[in-house]
């Protein structure tokens, strides 16, 4: 099994996408098949092994669109040139766009000019009639809209030709019957008096409504490209902070290269203010690093020898060399930027039904532009007379074809997703795909690890007591040090760190364990030393006074036999209690879980008011607690590092992993928060729950604007109060409607999280 992503050419609205969606699915090979309108990309997954390129055209060549091998993602190849290309494409077909919009929008606006006139002089009796001649502005008309149904439309036409062929229709398919049979219709009596007597038609012809519709529409399809155009900033500022070269040292010559020939290994030489060309480990020289642009953080990070360095990050003052360790694709930031492009490309479930819509939507429109047509000469004409009903069945057909619009519903979800995503990226948190980000909008439950993310995760020793008078503290914490060399656990890290401060040595071990969740033993010449935490019957009063200050107790035993405690002490984030008001502020319940004892772990709840815990809870019950909370019906997000919660966050509803270092791209986690800053748990939540009001809104109004204006074109209101809605103005609201829906979805970006 494996999965390609293409670029698709050739797309214009939500049932190009459904169209090729359909044709996709059935060949045969092709597991799944997601297409996003928004992205203009079409994301395959195979059975076995890719299908030839040339195969999959052959199939979606006959309706007009086609598929191309997507670029090496640009962070991948790191190429700067390459996403000013892409950029560039973009910014010529936006200015093809433009020049068309540049000669309809003028045109089309003087004809709508000159048609208000006439109308309103028929009605008001103050506005004189317009001083023309009325033969001669027909023809004028008519050859201007001759121009512009062949020239300017001439995508439209080319969806009634791809409907002919293939039976699949787009939204271009609608705009062109609408169009084309407004201008068949008024070409036909103008030019035919015989035919015109036949059909009995009235004098007015439609050339106008063809001009004044393809003006619109061409003007709102390009505000649109250029909003789309926009929702895809953040990415364009990702890329942006590449830098374009490195000053490299080779050979004892100080050498300025393009960034993308800088290799591992190469000792980069950084100057004040220049930005960091790629990841890498300072190995002379200290400074000043503002980091904010990938991990959020807003203060200037403090760097000596051995401390990383991350690519496009920017030096202040100081200068350093540093060995580079990840170049090209493997930097961090190619990493963050495949990972948000990949995220703004994935489709979000609520999306669902607007392509299930959009899939039916062009054939349903097709069918009632026709029955309304019919209505009108039946039912209409026996009423009015045929020449009325005729001229009102085209209008009503024509209004209809234009103003249903699949775009909007097309663009409603996929908009919102990308800037929302965006959006996140910018503030340190990185979104892995659309279905973590809706999710996150409904949860109602937070729990949070305890060591490493409500506390610093870098715990200290504090007491050290020996139960027998033979013995000191200093041989007691030698002989857990020399155990928990072989360990990672943070309680590890600092018990060894304790005795390296008193330049303890340590022994050798053999047989080493780790108890996950509850200790480490390991064997000193003949005898068993564990250390690990006290069982409910060994907690002393003096283990019990310890907790409740909030410290961590271990036990150590040579074979079985206690010979004393150590107790550490962890500090709880100074941002956490904070973070967990922003989220009771938002009625979201507050549980810790951890692995601690429960009167330490209460203890620290209390510090940051967090509702409720769960203590002495062994790593692999973790996702089971989760489980139970679940099934009570609650939806939780869990906050916690990565690795060693792995399959609790993989069980939560959404799992936020908080980044250490150089890990962004966290697998079992559907969210990633750079620098574990846990006040982002808040603002994550803040930006799904907006990105899903925009969504909704988007939805809403492109549903209404579709069941309340196509039987409004259709001319309902007509046998009520006699008002017929001209097709111009579908043509505006064509026009304006996926405009207001992508500008909608940019009202995001200006959300203060
Ligand atoms: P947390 O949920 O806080 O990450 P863990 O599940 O990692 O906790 O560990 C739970 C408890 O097990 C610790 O509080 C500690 O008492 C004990 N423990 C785990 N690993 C070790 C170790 N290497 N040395 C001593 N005690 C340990
Ligand atoms: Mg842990």
């Amino acid at each position: 099994m494996s999965t390609e992503i293409y670029s698709v050419k050739g797309m214009h609205c939500a049932s190009c996408a459904a169209i090729i969606q359909k044709k996709l699915s059935k060949v045969e090979g092709i597991k799944e098949v997601n297409v996003n309108l928004a992205t203009e990309t079409a994301q395959l997954e195979f059975d076995n092994g890719n299908l030839k390129l040339e195969v999959l055209n052959q199939i979606i060549n006959n309706y007009g669109y086609s598929l191309e091998i997507e670029e090496p993602p640009s962070a991948a190849s790191l190429s700067v040139a390459d996403s000013v290309a892409k950029r560039a494409e973009k910014e010529r077909e936006l200015h093809a766009q433009l020049k068309k919009v540049q000669f309809a929008l003028p045109v089309a606006l003087l004809v709508f000019f000159l048609m208000m006139w006439d109308i309103g002089s028929m009605f008001s009796g103050i506005i004189p009639h317009l001083p023309l001649s009325m033969e001669l502005l027909n023809i004028f008309f008519m050859l201007l809209s001759t121009w512009m149904v062949f020239r300017t439309g001439a995508p439209f036409l080319h969806g009634i030709v791809m409907f002919i062929r293939s039976g699949a229709a787009s939204m271009d398919t609608l705009i062109g019957i609408g169009t084309l049979s407004a201008y068949l219709y008024s070409a036909v009596i103008t030019l035919i008096p015989s035919a015109k007597a036949f059909l009995h038609a009235p004098d007015s012809t439609y050339f106008d409504v063809t001009i004044v519709v393809i003006g619109f529409v061409l003007l709102g399809k390009y505000l649109e490209a250029r909003s789309k155009m926009k929702t895809g900033e953040a990415i364009e500022k990702l890329i942006g902070l590449q830098a374009k070269s490195a000053l490299v040292l080779r050979m004892g010559k100080e050498l300025e290269i393009p960034v993308q020939q800088v290799k591992k290994g190469d000792v980069v030489i950084i100057k004040p203010g220049a930005k960091i060309p790629v990841d890498g480990t300072i190995n002379e020289g200290y400074s000043t690093i503002d980091e904010s642009m990938v991990s959020g953080e807003s203060l200037p990070v403090d760097k000596k020898i051995g401390d990383p360095v991350v690519g496009g990050t920017i030096n202040k003052q100081g200068s350093f060399t540093f060995t580079a360790s990840h170049v090209g694709a493997d930097t961090i930031l190619a990493r963050i930027i495949r990972m948000v492009e990949d995220a703004q490309g994935s489709k979000a479930p609520i999306q669902n039904i607007a392509d299930k819509i959009a899939g039916v939507f062009v054939p349903v429109v097709l069918v009632l532009a026709a029955a309304t047509f019919v209505i009108w000469l039946t039912v209409g004409s026996s009423l009015l007379g045929f020449s009325v009903a005729l001229s009102y069945g085209i209008m009503g057909m024509v209004g209809i074809l234009v103003i249903a619009c699949p775009c909007a519903l097309g663009l409603a979800t996929p908009t919102a997703i990308i800037v929302g995503i965006g959006k996140g990226a910018e503030y340190g948190i990185l979104i892995r795909n659309a279905e973590s980000l809706e999710k996150l909008s409904s949860v109602d439950t937070v729990i949070f690890d305890k060591t490493g993310t409500i506390t610093t995760g870098n715990p200290q020793v504090s007491d050290i007591i020996s139960l027998e008078k033979e013995r000191s503290t200093t041989s007691l914490l030698q002989l857990a040090a020399t155990i928990e060399n072989r360990s990672e656990h943070p309680l590890a890290q600092a018990i060894v760190e304790a005795a390296k401060k008193q330049q303890l040595t340590l022994g050798e071990i053999t047989d080493f364990r780790a108890l996950e969740g509850i200790g480490v033993s390991a064997r000193i010449g003949n005898t068993t030393v564990t250390v690990r935490k006290p069982l409910e019957s060994e907690k002393t009063m003096a283990v019990k006074k310890l907790q409740e200050e909030g410290k961590t107790v271990v036990l150590i035993e040579e074979d079985g036999t206690c010979r004393g405690l150590i107790a550490l002490s962890d500090t709880v984030k100074k941002e956490a209690r904070e973070a967990v008001a922003a989220l009771h502020r938002k009625g979201l319940k507050v549980i810790m879980l951890t692995g601690d004892n429960l009167l330490a772990a209460n203890f620290m709840a209390r510090q940051v008011g967090i509702d409720e815990v769960m203590a002495e809870v062994l790593p692999q019950e973790k996702a089971e607690k989760i489980k139970e909370l679940q099934r009570v019906g609650r939806k939780v997000v869990m906050a916690g590092d990565g690795i060693n919660d792995a399959p609790a966050l993989a069980q939560a509803d959404v799992g936020i992993a908080m980044a250490t270092g150089t890990d962004v791209a966290i697998e079992s986690a559907g969210i990633t928060l750079l620098k574990g800053d846990i006040n982002k748990v808040a603002q994550a939540i803040t930006l799904s729950r907006a990105t899903m009001r925009v969504i909704r809104q988007n939805l809403f109004w492109a549903f209404i604007y579709n069941i309340i204006g196509i039987p409004l074109a259709a001319g309902a209101l007509f046998p009520l109060w006699g008002i017929f809605l001209n097709p111009v103005f579908s043509g505006l609201a064509m026009a304006g409607s996926s405009v207001s829906v992508v500008s909608n979805s940019l009202r995001l970006k200006g959300k203060k999280l």
